[in-house]
């Protein structure tokens, strides 16, 4: 194996290459726009341009790509070459600063959501140096934003920085109330744990469903499948290793840094995790990844199954986002600290989250809402559609003293410090877990764990982002106002968290959120329990959403509404997708199938009736074959003439009943498409 030191970073045009490659002072500047988050500087471009460009081509590359994140959820891109005709019959290499900074790509195929009419389809890309461009496929990568000719965002990057600076805005703020020294920007970390299933590509090649739809719409579970749990964290067997191998390998050239690699609950599944980075890359990072878990399977004769529910009756899979704020002050704010000063902070930052979320569980639902997150959501392997907050006992402790009037103790029995008069000091490495929680908190960042394996963690860090922002900022206005009055800080903060605990204490929850009484306690609270997808995308139509993304400059109210529309276009797009494929495969695969068993069971009755003259249980079970046809031909024809999403659903759910009950009596040789014991346990 080579050295991963070596590996690291091998296609990035990092800062390291950066100093290598590029003048002093050219260096300095970009570093400002990357770290301060200062704009970027225009006459620097041609000098970065032309670095970039003579290091790409000594590794090989051909062609540069603008790399955009357009609201279909995938990663886009249209290559160029470098090349330039120069007159004589030969060609030579360019690339400018302009070609680097801007890019008009045909961008009248991408969803717009009504953000663009026909006759300024044009759509812009702009070079986002914060994420550094990267070599893939011999084609100079470079990360940007996609703008319509107004500025309108038409992808998930742009929201996402302007959210990141919303959110640095108000840390500052919280920063300077607490008299920290501000060093550099404030800036939410993300590392995003992505699961995956595995599958032997000619098991893949011989199911249309999985091709199309990228999840199974038959196939009956089989008797032994996860119960045993025999396949989490077990030894990882040589085929999938030599994957893994590869993975991490290709995933390290271009500095994502891949670090655990293990086997998930479900039979097939898996997880990688990274380390965590600065929002924006880390979002980048997980794009990268999901294309290289994907083009790495296929060169180990598998497929990498993403979406969140391939098969039915196993867990699906899921991306767990890791969040947290590394403040002005370079440290993170959600770590507990040395002293009670910092845990004021710290305290300050849980409390605005338990505000956030409380104020805005229905943005942070829709986020994660899907055609195929719906399959998962709620399934007893993942989060229920409730959002709730878990704190773990210590932490929970605390807070309800401080809404008591502060608190005296902390639970771990430690000593009481109260030089910020009124907080505790904090027990670190809190270890507590709950893994049935959508919103945990672990430690020192905010694991949300309903975001799909298939979804890129944009959205939901655009909502995460704007809510908290929102709340830092009512929390800096009230202290502000208070200590302009003269009122002493700590019982000004004092007061205000009281007042956030009382508030929004209803979003505390630890026990476990699989379970039919936290339904039933969570609707006598008044949380929103939203289940399925068209409901929850109604969020983003809210005048609160409105106000809140507007008030903030993440999203207009019109780029909102665009969302809103795309969403629930593509989510209907998916589900007659489905339907389609479904009766596809039932008629032309399925039907005929059952048939031919039904003509050799018929025939087969017929000899043994003519030498036995008894054929009793062959006859019975030729009956219940001829039954469950009828009932798969009448279900069928329903799905045919359904319409709209729900309708489709409800009818595939009947034709999938059918179906299934029908692999379970004809003979395996008669069944036309691999089987779920095939699928999950030749890996
Ligand atoms: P698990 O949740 O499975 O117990 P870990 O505790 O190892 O796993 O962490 C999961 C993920 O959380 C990793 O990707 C890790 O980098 C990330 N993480 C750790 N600290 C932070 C942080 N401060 N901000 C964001 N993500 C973090
Ligand atoms: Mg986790």
């Amino acid at each position: 194996m080579a050295n991963p030191t070596d590996l690291f970073g091998e296609n990035v045009f990092s800062m390291k290459v950066m100093r290598e490659h590029l003048s002093e002072a050219t260096v300095k500047s970009l570093k400002e726009t990357i770290n301060a988050g200062k704009s970027l500087d225009a006459s620097i471009a041609d000098e970065v341009a032309e670095a970039m460009k003579e290091w790409a081509i000594g590794k090989g590359a051909t062609h540069y790509t603008h790399w955009f994140q357009p609201l279909t959820g995938s990663t886009a891109e249209k290559h160029d070459s470098f090349i330039v005709p120069d007159g004589e019959g030969s060609v030579v290499c360019k690339f400018s600063g302009a070609e680097l900074i801007q890019g008009e790509p045909d961008a009248s195929s991408f969803p717009s959501g009504g953000l663009r009419a026909t006759f300024e389809a044009r759509g812009y890309t702009g070079w986002d140096p914060s994420s550094p461009a990267f070599i893939k496929d011999n084609t100079l990568c470079i990360p940007t934003v996609f703008c319509g000719y107004h500025g309108e965002a038409l992808d998930k990057k742009t929201p996402l920085l302007r959210s990141m600076k919303a959110l640095d805005k108000q840390a500052c703020r919280l920063g300077k109330l607490f008299g920290i020294k501000i060093k550099q920007k404030a800036f939410a970390t993300l590392g995003a744990e992505q699961e995956y299933f595995l599958i032997d590509e000619e098991l893949y090649n011989a199911r249309l469903d999985l091709q199309q739809t990228g999840r199974t719409l038959f196939g009956s579970c089989p008797a032994k499948h996860q119960q045993m749990e025999d396949h989490y964290f077990g030894a990882i067997k040589t085929r999938v290793l030599a994957f893994m191998e590869e993975l991490d390998a290709e995933l390290w050239r271009m500095g994502v840094p891949s670090k655990t690699r293990h086997n998930e609950v479900a039979p097939a599944q898996f997880e990688m995790a990274p380390v965590f980075e600065e929002l924006n890359l880390a979002v980048d990072h997980n794009m990268i990844a999901m294309e290289v878990l994907r083009k790495t399977a296929e060169r180990h004769g598998l497929v990498c199954l993403l979406h969140e529910k391939p098969y039915a009756g196993v867990n699906g899979s899921g991306k767990h986002n890791n969040w947290s704020l590394c403040g002005p002050d370079g440290k993170n704010w959600l770590s507990p600290g040395d002293n009670p000063h910092e845990n004021a902070k710290f305290i300050t930052m849980i409390c605005a989250l338990i505000k956030a979320v409380d104020t805005h569980a229905d943005l942070l639902r829709s986020t994660v809402a899907t055609a195929g997150n719906d399959h998962r959501l709620g399934a007893n392997e993942a989060p229920p559609a409730i959002i709730s907050i878990f704190l773990g006992d210590q932490l929970t402790d605390i807070i309800e003293q401080i809404e008591k009037g502060g608190a005296k103790s902390s639970k771990a029995g430690g000593s009481i410090n109260l030089g910020v008069d009124t907080l505790p000091t904090l027990p670190r490495g809190n270890t507590d877990r709950n893994r049935t929680s959508p919103f945990a908190f672990t430690g020192n960042k905010f694991e949300f764990r309903a975001v799909g394996s298939n979804q890129s963690c944009a959205g939901s860090n655009v909502v995460l982002n704007t809510i908290v922002t929102e709340a830092l900022d009512e929390i800096c206005t009230r202290l502000e106002a208070d200590v302009k009055a003269g009122k002493d800080f700590n019982v000004a903060l004092q007061a205000v968290l009281s007042g956030i605990i009382k508030k929004h204490k209803r979003i505390l929850f630890n026990g476990d959120n699989y379970t039919a009484a936290w339904t039933a306690e969570a609707e006598k609270r008044g949380l929103p329990n939203v289940k399925k997808t068209p409901e929850a995308l109604e969020a983003f139509t809210t005048p609160k959403a409105a106000k809140l993304f507007s008030k903030y400059g993440v999203l207009t109210e019109k780029e909102l509404h665009s969302r809103h529309e795309i969403y629930k276009e593509t989510y209907e797009k998916v589900i007659e997708i489905e339907a389609g494929v479904m009766i596809t495969m039932v008629k032309t695969m399925i039907i005929p199938a059952v048939l031919a068993a039904q003509g050799e069971l018929a025939a087969t009755i017929e000899t043994v009736k003519a030498c036995k003259g008894k054929t009793a249980g062959s006859q019975t079970m030729l009956k219940a074959i001829c039954d469950g046809t009828e009932v798969l031909f009448k279900a069928v024809s329903a799905l045919e003439n359904a319409h709209g999403a729900a309708k489709l659903i409800a009818g595939m759910s009947k034709v999938r009943v059918a179906v299934d009950a029908l692999e379970k009596m004809v003979p395996e040789q008669f069944w036309p498409v691999p089987s779920y014991a095939e699928m999950l346990f030749m890996m």
